[in-house]
């Protein structure tokens, strides 16, 4: 099926030369007694070896014109080596060598560690706008920060959740090249830090164009203080270094919420300073020093608002070390600078503390306070009063709003789904946008249909391929709408049951495997998969399942489908909610998986660890999509289009991405419910959640068990905390915040829906066909091009 249009061509026996020679002077090995992860590391080296030419091409053309920068503190990247191979076209050859080497592909694959340097959606985007790019051949680079320490891993004990630190590093990093030259100083008020930079090719689809992801490490100017050790002052002579390698040493594991520590603080101005700086010695060395150019030569992306203190930071660069006067550098800062908005919650808004920013980076929050000081003069010839002007200062009662200064500085601020541009643009940022109208965008987000699709579930992708008599979809994701002629083709209908199938028995022996729960792949896959958050309403998802066992055990002959619920989603380790909600479903599987007088009609499963290469096993392997987030919280999703793309419909709030998700595929392809945002905002302020707990049948049941002794939370109230925030709410939030209880029973009908249509498998592989067939609007590729053309101006460059 590979090589078409072949970009790259393999010479076999040197390739087998090269893994051998590697395994030789690496580790000492020969083929027979290397481990996988050495052989692993060997073949990663072989085709790095295949494309470093390539990717020195591709960086020397893209120096020549303007770029953009996309600057993240996350990349959830993955796997590289299946995705190199394929984008590279040459995955089926290769496993064909290896197999003459007697070396199993898939196994080596499974043995590479996911470089987990990202909470969640945010940090997928990332890693899939620089496949896209790559793809596209546009100029784009990503700069972040190399953590040791990617996001934990998660195991469960006694149901509880365990993090363990991902020491993702431990066998090397294959695909990186430390590029020592290129370290740049990062000067805080307690010290200096050299930021080494370790660079990672990303390999696009069928084009020679290699883009880069550049990450930077932190580490001491003076890797010894040599004279304290020779006092045999140990101690003192290594706190320099760790107090240097602390800021890139860990990833915040927090997904939405804020964090208000130093170490943050540090971590985001570091990456950020190194990368400014990294553009301005290029920019001097390409293009000289006439800094009134720097803007025909730079768009910078701000990925949510980790990466805003670069606005000033390049002010500072360009003022203090290059000489512009303010004005000037406004002026580049404003052209060069774009902000992409993630999340309304409020808590997720970061602010910093004035005196955390005076006493570790006091020139740049002397920038800030001039750049606030311009803002009031401009909101005050606007004629805005005392009161407007307090809620939108950049600086407000000792604390600075990061996305205030973000969306005053920057030419663009976009949202990331029609839905959540509109709420930015008409609610939570109105008054902004009333001045600003010209600077709101939306850019839906994307998925790459490479990893998501092609690599993912190979069965699909062949199908596909063969149906449309040609692989254009995968580079021009657009082509499968006219996958919808076969809609009604029973044939083409049988064989997606059969895909789909498969896809599931393969998930089953990995989840048996893993978390040693048999699973039966006759029965319907409902999954949902995502961060633990509340308004995520995982909860809702538990109370609906528990009322459905409730209702099996009354009425044993009740006729449904078998039905297998599965879970996996990390929760931040100070959640103390969200690791109650884990626990409660792990309650909640133990005493459905252990019930014999149900048959096996239904079970639950909460898988460990989810991250981006569980995902590759369950996306495939589902057959309906959780995504019942409350309406107007979950500004897109990302995993909603996987899903899609993967052939599941979706069962889901009018949310996000899901609105235009239903749009594209029809509302009678997918199970939409509960209330919609208009609703929601309408009912907010007198909302009364004991009414329905009282009065919607079944809730009561399920809703106490939380606090009557049928489950057992280890005495850590973690349940009665639960049962509190539902009914009576807490300090910071009114009762039952995400309005579960509003939306259970219109869930419950919508599964029941599930339920019953789920029965006629041809009309239920239709739906799944219509899904995939307008699943096109869902790639990166198309989002990325957006942001290029709408935001960036730059254009595609392509190398010889
Ligand atoms: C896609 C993805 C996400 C985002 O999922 P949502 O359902 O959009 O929140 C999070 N984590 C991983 C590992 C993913 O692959």
């Amino acid at each position: 099926m590979e090589g078409k249009g072949l970009i790259m061509k393999i010479n076999k026996e040197r390739l087998k030369t090269n893994i051998e020679d590697i395994l030789k002077i690496k580790y000492g090995k020969t083929l027979k007694n290397a481990k996988n992860h050495e052989k692993f590391n060997a073949l990663s080296k072989s085709i790095m070896l295949l494309i470093t030419d390539n990717w020195k091409e591709s960086l020397n053309t893209y120096s020549k014109g303007k770029q953009a920068y996309y600057l993240s503190a996350e990349f959830l990247m993955g796997r590289a080596l299946g995705n190199n191979l394929i984008n590279l076209g040459i995955y089926d050859e290769i496993k064909e060598v290896l197999n003459e080497m007697d070396i199993n592909l898939n196994e080596i694959e499974e043995i590479e560690e996911d470089a987990g340097l990202g909470n969640g959606g945010l940090g997928r985007l990332a890693a899939c706008f620089m496949e896209s790019s790559a793809t596209k051949n546009l100029p784009v680079t990503g700069y972040g920060i190399r953590y040791s320490y990617g996001l934990f891993k998660q195991k469960f004990k006694d149901g509880f959740q365990i993090e363990e630190v991902d020491n993702w590093l431990k066998y090397g990093d294959p695909w990186s090249i430390r590029r020592e030259e290129e370290s740049v100083i990062v000067n805080f008020k307690d010290g200096k830090v050299k930021a080494v930079p370790y660079d990672t090719p990303i390999i696009g689809y069928g084009t020679k164009n290699i883009n880069r992801l550049r990450l930077y490490k932190a580490e001491a100017l003076q890797e010894l203080d040599l004279e304290l050790f020779n006092e045999q002052e140990y101690e003192k002579a290594a706190r320099n270094k760790n107090k240097a390698e602390d800021i890139s040493k860990v990833l915040y594991p927090n997904d939405t919420k804020r964090e208000g520590q130093l170490l943050r603080l540090k971590q985001q101005y570091f990456f950020v300073s190194a990368a400014l700086q990294d553009m301005i010695n290029k920019f001097k060395e390409n293009h000289g020093s006439d800094f009134s150019k720097f803007k025909d030569y730079h768009a910078i992306q701000l990925n949510d608002t980790h990466p805003v203190v670069a606005i000033p930071e390049l002010m500072r660069i360009l003022i203090d070390e290059e000489g512009l006067d303010f004005e000037k550098a406004w002026d580049t800062v404003h052209n060069v600078f774009s902000y992409t908005n993630h999340t309304i919650l409020r808590e997720a808004l970061e602010q910093w503390d004035v005196d955390l920013y005076k006493s570790i980076l006091p020139r740049v929050y002397q920038i800030i306070k001039e750049i606030n000081k311009k803002f009031i003069k401009e909101l005050g010839s606007l004629g805005y009063g005392y009161e407007r002007i307090n809620s939108m200062k950049i600086i407000y009662k000792n604390r600075i709003s990061m996305a205030w200064l973000a969306i005053y500085a920057t030419h663009a601020t976009n949202g990331v789904a029609k839905l959540h541009t509109d709420i930015l643009k008409y609610q939570e940022l109105k008054d902004w946008y009333e001045i600003y109208p010209e600077r709101f965008l939306n850019k839906t987000n994307g998925i790459t249909q490479r990893r998501w699709l092609k690599l993912c579930n190979k069965g699909l992708s062949n199908l596909i391929t063969k149906l449309l008599g040609g692989d254009e979809w995968v580079t021009n994701l657009t082509m499968l709408k006219n996958l919808e002629k076969y809609k009604d083709d029973e044939i083409v209908l049988n064989k997606l049951l059969e895909i789909k199938h498969s896809n599931k028995e393969r998930l089953a022996k990995y989840i048996e495997e893993n978390e040693g729960i048999k699973i039966n792949p006759n029965s319907i896959f409902d999954i949902q998969i995502k961060r633990l958050h509340e308004y995520k309403r995982q909860l809702l998802n538990a109370f609906h399942i528990l009322d459905l066992y409730y209702r099996l055990k009354e009425n044993p002959d009740m006729d449904i489908e078998k039905r297998t619920f599965i879970f996996g989603a990390k929760a931040a380790p100070g959640y103390f909610r969200a690791k109650g909600i884990i626990k409660f479903i792990n309650e909640i599987a133990k005493l459905i998986n252990n019930d014999k007088s149900i048959n096996n009609k239904i079970k639950v499963v909460f898988v460990q660890n989810y991250r981006v290469s569980y995902g590759e096993k369950l996306f495939p392997a589902a057959d309906i999509s959780e995504q019942i987030s409350t309406a107007g919280k979950e500004a897109s999703g990302t995993g909603n289009m996987k899903f899609m793309l993967n052939g599941t419909p979706t069962i889901g709030t009018y949310d996000g991405a899901n609105v235009e998700i239903v749009k594209e595929a029809g509302e009678e392809n997918n199970f939409i419910f509960g209330a919609k945002v208009e609703e929601i905002e309408k009912i907010k302020d007198t909302y009364n959640p004991k009414k329905y707990y009282e009065k919607v049948p079944g809730l009561k049941k399920v809703v106490d068990t939380l606090i009557n002794g049928t489950f057992d939370d280890g005495d850590t109230g973690m349940f009665e905390e639960l049962y509190t925030s539902l009914l009576e709410g807490a300090s910071w939030h009114r009762a039952d915040n995400y309005f579960i209880f509003k939306d259970f029973d219109d869930y419950r009908k919508a599964q029941n829906k599930v339920d019953v249509e789920y029965k006629d498998r041809l009309s239920w592989a239709k739906k799944c066909l219509i899904n995939i067939a307008n699943a096109g609007k869902f790639s990166s590729d198309r989002t990325i091009m957006e942001y290029a053309k709408e935001i960036w101006s730059i254009d595609s460059r392509k190398i010889k």
